[in-house]
């Protein structure tokens, strides 16, 4: 049986007056949930994904995670249909968990959205997760390089949340537990903010968890704070003995990325109603990261089109 010790910070920063991060951390599930819309529309969101991950307590597979979460997109979906002043209210999610009936154990973890989990290993953090986000699309295209998309001013732009599109793409993995291992779960509040060298190093020269957390949320919150901020840090202290640890530890793995990324044309608002307008200039959240690539795509293809013209008229005139 997989054995953890916890520990778990939020914050809503200097700039929001609320805090639309939800966090659940027991025994069993660790998960956070970076809410965003309009009115209490983000508060909503992230509350109903921790809340009914509270509920479910366990899970047995991967894909019964992926379902989980599944079942989280429709509820928000349906909230947001009941309530019209919620519609268009989103969240991420990412969730570090046990898997039940996996022997030797086994953990799962699921991600909709950029809140990540990473791995602390010995020269920095294996970032486990892969951001669905305008800035990490354009990386994996060539068009930005890793320290642009750090500093892009567009940066908190997701492609993909709960609560937008009813097919919701769930990237899912299965780990092995090994004792020693310590996991950091966070919103972007942390990473926008403090740079992963940084974050590596409180990690690895703070003692227990709770205290890790602390430090981490409060560097935050020193640096800038400029959104709200949540850190579940945990470290695994028992575990099956297994013969051979994968160095990712992954032994399996349910990825959507290659279907490609779900596309919305409906803005969804990362700051409440009345709250005074964010400082930066990426307080929308767009879902339509294809939309500037085929803006591209159809000047190219206009581009072509016009060329052939002129040369069939220099051929035939
Ligand atoms: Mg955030």
């Amino acid at each position: 049986m997989t054995g953890f010790e916890f520990g778990s910070a939020t914050h809503a920063g200097k700039v929001r007056r609320s805090n639309q991060d939800q966090l659940l951390a027991n025994d069993l599930m660790f998960a956070v949930a970076d809410g965003m819309g309009g009115h209490m529309g983000g508060e909503v969101a992230s509350a109903i994904a921790v809340d009914a991950l509270a509920v479910a307590a366990t899970v047995d597979t991967i894909d019964d995670l992926i379902e989980r979460v599944e079942e989280i997109n429709t509820e928000i979906i349906n909230r947001g249909r009941l309530e019209p002043e919620l519609r268009g209210m989103g969240t991420t999610v990412t969730i570090l968990t046990n898997l039940q009936q996996s022997r030797p154990d086994r953990l799962g973890i699921a991600n909709v959205g950029d809140s990540r989990l990473y791995r602390v290993v010995d020269d920095g953090l294996y970032q486990h997760t892969e951001d669905h986000s305008l800035v990490e699309s354009l990386v994996r295209d060539g068009h930005l390089t890793r320290s642009e998309a750090a500093v892009h001013p567009q940066r908190n732009i997701v492609t993909r949340a709960l609560g937008i599109d009813e097919r919701v793409l769930v990237d899912a993995w299965e780990l092995v537990p090994v004792v020693g291992d310590r996991y950091l779960l966070c919103s972007d509040g942390l990473f926008n903010e403090v740079h992963e060298d940084e974050i590596h190093e409180i990690l690895t020269s703070t003692g227990p968890a709770q205290e890790a957390a602390d430090e981490l949320v409060e560097r935050s919150v020193a640096t800038g704070g400029r959104d709200n901020i949540t850190v579940i840090v945990v470290d695994i202290n028992a575990a099956d003995p297994v013969d051979e640890v994968p160095n990712d530890r992954v032994t399996a793995t349910r990825k959507a990325l290659e279907h490609g990324d779900v596309t919305v044309e409906q803005p969804v608002a990362d700051a409440p109603d009345g709250e005074p307008a964010d400082p930066q200039p990426d307080e929308m959240r767009f879902d339509t990261v294809p939309t500037i690539l085929s803006w591209r795509a159809m000047a190219v293809v206009v581009a072509v089109v016009v060329v052939v013209a002129v040369l069939l008229m220099a051929i035939f005139a």
